[in-house]
């Protein structure tokens, strides 16, 4: 049977030193609900930015409690079911996003929901594509705004992150912390308005604990393939550790030399951008699972 947390339990930060609102142990499901990225505060078109609390954006359900999960360990977080409600919220403007020096103001957009779309206008209606943004666990130092992305996950606003994808974060914290929110009904590689069609909901995960295997950086698996998700000041950064991660990762699993496996990267890898809005940016090297089966890869096999 799986349990509930809700949004009563809604943390602003990822930080190690946060009370649990719930204990569970590896192996264990929980449906977790979550507000929209501004705590559900945007009614209408006609909400005024200058209204908005902003000390309450971004919040993320949590934190939970992994009891098995020690620094140095695996959280594999499965997520097994994403829905989202019936209205989704998009915001532009001044100083946000790419185009922020376009805009002397704010503007925002109510999204009615349909079953498979969003509808934009009269004339379009956008494919959903329900994904989450902010997922992850308590970093090793200093508090991080859940706004913010890094090696503990975050703000990663990464379109793979869907029902049926599978996350590995690496543990610092005792218990490691987990937590999410930051709903979208789709959103574009880029993310580059600052937003994507932003919604309330509830995802159940199912997690566990890996022992005796370690990564710096969140890895993502899905039907296709796995990606590592690296966040930095800059895109080149970020996207040249994502590949280096890669490499190394893989590297131990295979027979190829260096040069021949960097070879099969540069023809079967690719490199994509995950977001280049948030406080660091994020992109991710994704490698297609035809690969990892003509060597016989699995992931994170316990020894
Ligand atoms: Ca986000
Ligand atoms: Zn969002």
């Amino acid at each position: 049977m799986s349990r509930n947390l809700t949004t009563t339990t809604a943390i602003y930060a990822f930080d190690k030193n946060t009370e649990p609102a719930m204990k569970v142990k590896s192996g264990e499901t929980v449906t977790i609900e979550t507000y929209d990225c501004f705590t559900n505060q945007i009614t209408s078109e006609h909400t005024k930015m200058t209204e908005l609390n902003w000390d309450q954006i971004n919040p993320a359900t949590g934190p939970i409690y992994i009891e098995e999960a020690e620094p140095g360990d695996i959280l594999k977080v499965k997520i097994d079911e994403l829905k989202i409600g019936e209205r989704g919220v998009m915001l532009t403007g001044k100083n946000q996003g790419v185009l922020g020096d376009y805009f002397d103001e704010f503007d925002v957009k109510i999204f009615p929901i349909e079953e498979d779309y969003a509808v934009f206008d009269e004339n379009l209606k956008i494919p959903l594509n329900r994904m989450i943004g902010v997922i992850g666990v308590a970093p090793e130092d200093e508090p991080v705004n859940c706004g913010t992305p890094g090696p503990h996950g975050g703000n990663m606003d990464t379109k793979l992150i869907t029902e049926g994808a599978t996350l590995y974060f690496p543990v610092s914290a005792p218990g490691a912390l987990f937590a999410t929110g930051d709903f979208h009904a789709a959103m574009g590689d880029g993310e580059i308005s600052v937003s994507g069609i932003e919604v309330p909901g509830e995802v159940t995960v199912t997690f566990e604990v890996i022992k005796q295997h370690t990564i710096s950086h969140p890895l993502l698996e899905n039907e296709d393939g796995i990606a590592f998700l690296v966040s930095a000041e800059t895109l080149d950064e970020a996207a040249k550790t994502a590949v280096r991660e890669m490499v190394d990762f893989l590297h131990p699993h295979t027979d190829l030399s260096l040069s021949h496996l960097t070879m099969l990267m540069s023809a079967a890898g690719q490199t994509q951008i995950s977001q280049i809005v948030d406080p660091l940016v994020t992109a991710r090297f994704f490698v297609p699972r035809y690969v990892l089966d003509a060597y016989g890869i699995q992931l994170f096999q316990q020894k």
